[in-house]
């Protein structure tokens, strides 16, 4: 006898299947089909990451599966199908979405995330948590690029579904996806079996930036050796690869990939003046801090002359500044 974790992957797989039929076999896929297309994304793409479309009926999903031997109590522990609250009638999850499915790092399909065909409120629909799928433990596409993660022992971190895609697409086989969520421990720790150099990718907004900032520091904690692919003008990865092509993309995005420290200097001076006094010193003081959180001396030399040169100050000053923050926050 299957267990419930085991008919729960199934009812995935199933579905998984059904889905991706639907929008690349049959008419009532069609729209969805074309809004894919628009946005670039190719029928290999599309094959290759299982891309469907949930019809935008009622039940078919439920009558799918009911169909195949499973019962509605498992679906809706599962998160595949929804009880309404006045009429206690089921109904399916993701209705006329496109549909991304989430593996977990064994390949099974554990979940899925349904975005609306255009605008409108939620862009992505995720699967709830449930016995088989834990975000915090879930990486997009983690499973698929486990090989070439291990080959150029490096792993891309990506935002979004889009993302990913797109740098796939644009022959970067080494990228997975927080989907979205702060990124925990048990990714890292996931990632750390594999490599421990990450590029850092996400999108060039605020958010963006923030949430590099913060997952930089979390996997430098764990030991990992951290660098930013910068995006230049407030885009995200998907974007810009439509924009400006894979070519770009590839050689000056993720090839141009810079420090991590590179990358704070560059976090620390946004709003900032630096040709304001008040502003240069508070931008000095949270470098020197920053500086004196690296292990490694040459490193820590390395940021102190830069930061010398910039802003034409004696290093021996610099030197002498960065001790005294050193002790302090040791
Ligand atoms: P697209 O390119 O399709 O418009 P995106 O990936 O650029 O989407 P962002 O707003 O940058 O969308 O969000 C990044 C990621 O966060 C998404 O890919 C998705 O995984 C997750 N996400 C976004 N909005 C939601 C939401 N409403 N609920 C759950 N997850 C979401
Ligand atoms: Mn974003
Ligand atoms: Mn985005
Ligand atoms: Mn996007």
């Amino acid at each position: 006898m299957p267990t419930e974790a085991e008919k729960m992957i199934k009812a995935h797989e199933l579905l998984k299947q059904f889905y991706h039929h639907i929008l690349v076999n049959t008419n009532k896929g069609q729209e969805a089909f074309e809004y894919l297309h628009k946005r670039n994304f190719t029928r290999e793409m599309i094959d290759y990451f299982q891309i469907g479309y949930c019809l935008d009926e009622w039940d078919a999903s439920l009558k799918f599966l009911k169909a195949k031997g499973f019962d509605e109590h498992l679906l809706e522990k599962a998160g595949l199908i929804i009880r309404g609250e006045r009429n206690n009638n089921y109904f399916d999850r993701f209705r006329g979405r496109i549909i991304f499915p989430i593996s977990d790092y064994k390949g099974n399909t554990v979940a899925f995330s349904g975005r609306i065909l255009g605008e409108g409120q939620p862009k992505y629909l995720n699967s709830p948590e449930s016995p088989i799928f834990q975000k915090s433990k879930t990486l997009y596409n983690f499973h698929n690029a486990r090989a070439a993660i291990r080959k150029k022992q490096a792993v891309v971190l990506f935002e979004g579904f889009a993302d990913c895609i797109a740098a796939f697409g644009a022959g970067v086989e080494n990228g997975i996806g927080t989907m979205g969520t702060a990124l925990t421990d048990e990714h890292i720790h996931l990632i750390k079996r594999n490599t421990d150099n990450v590029i850092l990718c996400f999108d060039a907004d605020t958010a963006g930036q923030t949430a590099t900032l913060k997952a930089g520091e979390m996997l430098a904690g764990a030991g990992c050796d951290v660098r930013v692919a910068i995006i230049p003008d407030g885009k995200d990865p998907d974007e810009y690869i439509i924009k400006n092509g894979p070519e770009l993309f590839k050689n000056e995005v993720i090839s141009g990939s810079i420090t991590f420290m590179s990358f704070k200097m560059r976090f620390f001076r946004t709003g900032k003046n630096l040709d304001n006094e008040g502003d240069r010193l508070d931008y000095i003081e949270k470098v020197l801090e920053e500086i004196s959180k690296l292990d490694n001396p040459i490193e820590r030399d390395i940021y102190l002359r830069q930061l010398a040169d910039e802003f034409s100050l004696s290093i021996d000053a610099l030197k002498q500044q960065q001790r005294k923050i050193y002790y302090s926050i040791r």
